[in-house]
């Protein structure tokens, strides 16, 4: 480790590259229990070139290189272990250039999710990916892990907000994708290979973002419903309704709503919480006044079809911002031990059963158990929270079994936008075929033949 910390210092300059304490006493990352990291070098390149001058000397002796965005990933993708040499964005955080014509932002991939946001908004635009983690996410991050949101119904995972992208390779080789156009078919779109495969194919280092036209209006509801068959026609009839501006369908299963708007929590319930379930729906769209007044029609006609139980409806940007912050709170949950979070993909019309089934599947081996459901059901996408059991790995494979299994049935996945890292790894081959995991370990094989890029992330 000393021969190539110092060949990465000879080749990058003293101040790029970290050892001993000065690695040691950095967080592991924000999951879990507190860690540091265990890495023994950490590089941080200052551009695209010196990333590939550091990878090209880690490939020629096999030293293992684990990429750190903002460290906010949730499934363990970003471990270090001792011997590996962590390389970190940090210092890449710049935005290079928004283009207000062709709508699109060019920036490395460093910058935090929120920079992103800020620089779209200063030209009337807008990046749409929005993530409780956007303060610490970085755009590198996001596009490693494909993350989706709370916009993905109306824009899409953050795959269709890259116009092109820049990477490079486990021996050096700089990959410039940087496409500005909508549409560009030739060939093959070689971006796609480094969007969502967490940084087992190359580095992503610069990105060209796809901004829309930052929305005029804004109109948020939280909605109480009786039954799941609400939850599910009023999605419909609110998708009909809005002309295409719905951007957010979040449901809060009665559980976590009465969680998260506990005493403990400090604050006020805006409904009460005997309803079953709860959804925040949200329209983005162009004209204030126009659109607020059909929000309002669509909800009340939503009434009218007894399609909803009751509803509170956002008057100001406060209010907005204190329903959603009943959405994105976390801080509830990880405060019960043990708690296993989950993040699945399954068709919408059997989220009902599948939950049902692994409520009552908990109950039978731990009595005591808690489950909190919540998510972006519009997307199909669902995040579960389980307290049960003891906090050690035997409980959580037992959980993950249960969680995890009767979505083969359903041809759902075991990570709707999480990514799979190490936490997921043993669970693939329940949502991918033999075909799809040999082609991935193809593509590993055929981009970084000596396996040095976040090894053992995703299978082996
Ligand atoms: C409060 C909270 C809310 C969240 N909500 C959501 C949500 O709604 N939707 C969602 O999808 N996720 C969500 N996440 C998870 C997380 O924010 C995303 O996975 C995010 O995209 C990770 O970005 P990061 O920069 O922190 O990446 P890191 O955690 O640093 O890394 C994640 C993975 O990407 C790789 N990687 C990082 N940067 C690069 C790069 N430049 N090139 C190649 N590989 C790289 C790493 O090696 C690792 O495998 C949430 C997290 C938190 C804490």
């Amino acid at each position: 480790m000393i021969k190539i910390a110092s060949q990465l210092r000879q080749a990058l300059g003293t101040d790029a590259v970290l050892t001993g304490e000065d690695v040691h006493g950095r967080s592991a990352g924000i999951w879990g229990p507190a860690r540091h990291l265990e890495a023994d070098v950490l590089v941080r390149p200052n551009n695209t070139e010196e990333v590939a001058r550091a990878l090209m000397i880690c490939n020629q002796v096999g030293q293992p290189v684990v990429t750190h965005g903002g460290l906010t990933g949730v499934v363990d993708g970003a471990r270090a272990n001792p011997g590996d040499v962590v390389l970190s964005l940090e210092r890449m955080t710049g935005v290079e250039e928004v283009d207000p014509i062709g709508a699109t932002m060019t920036v490395q991939a460093g910058a935090p999710l929120q920079v992103v946001q800020e620089q779209a908004a200063e030209h009337g635009l807008m990046f749409p990916l929005d993530l409780g983690a956007r303060g610490t996410a970085t755009i590198g991050g996001n596009a490693a892990t494909n993350a989706g949101g709370n916009r993905v119904i109306r824009y899409g995972m953050v795959r269709s907000m890259i116009l092109g992208l820049e990477a490079v390779l486990a021996d050096g080789t700089v990959l410039s994708s940087m496409n500005r156009m909508l549409k560009n078919n030739a060939g093959y779109d070689l971006k796609h290979l480094f969007i969502g495969t967490e940084g087992t194919l190359g580095v992503v280092t610069r990105l060209v973002l796809r901004l829309v036209q930052e929305p005029r209006s804004q109109d948020t509801a939280l909605v109480a419903m009786r039954d799941f068959g609400q939850v599910t026609s009023f999605l419909r009839f609110m998708d009909a309704s809005l002309g295409g501006t719905l951007s957010a369908y979040e449901v809060l299963w009665q559980d976590f709503y009465t969680l998260v708007t506990s005493q403990s929590s400090n604050r006020r319930p805006p409904l009460d919480a005997s309803h079953p379930y709860f959804v925040l729906v949200e329209a983005l769209g162009s004209d204030q006044q126009r659109d607020s007044e059909r929000f309002q029609r669509a909800l009340s006609e939503a009434f009218d079809k007894q399609l909803v139980t009751d509803a509170v409806v956002a008057k100001s940007q406060a209010e907005r911002d204190a329903i959603w912050a009943i959405r994105d709170d976390v801080v509830q949950l990880l405060e019960l031990k043990p708690i296993f979070l989950f993040d699945v993909s399954l068709p919408i019309d059997a989220v009902e059963s599948y939950v049902q089934g692994v409520s009552d599947e908990l109950t039978e081996v731990w009595s005591d158990q808690r489950l909190f459901v919540f998510g972006h059901l519009g997307d199909g996408n669902i995040h579960l929270a389980v307290s049960a059991g003891p906090e050690n790995g035997q409980a959580r494979a037992a959980v993950e079994r249960i969680v995890y299994q009767p979505l083969m049935q359903l041809a759902g996945s075991v990570s709707g936008e999480h990514g799979v890292g190490l936490e997921k790894k043993p669970y693939l081959s329940w949502c991918r075929s033999e075909a799809e995991i040999a082609l991935m370990k193809a593509l590993k094989k055929s981009l970084d033949p000596k396996g040095i890029l976040n090894p053992g992330k995703i299978f082996d």
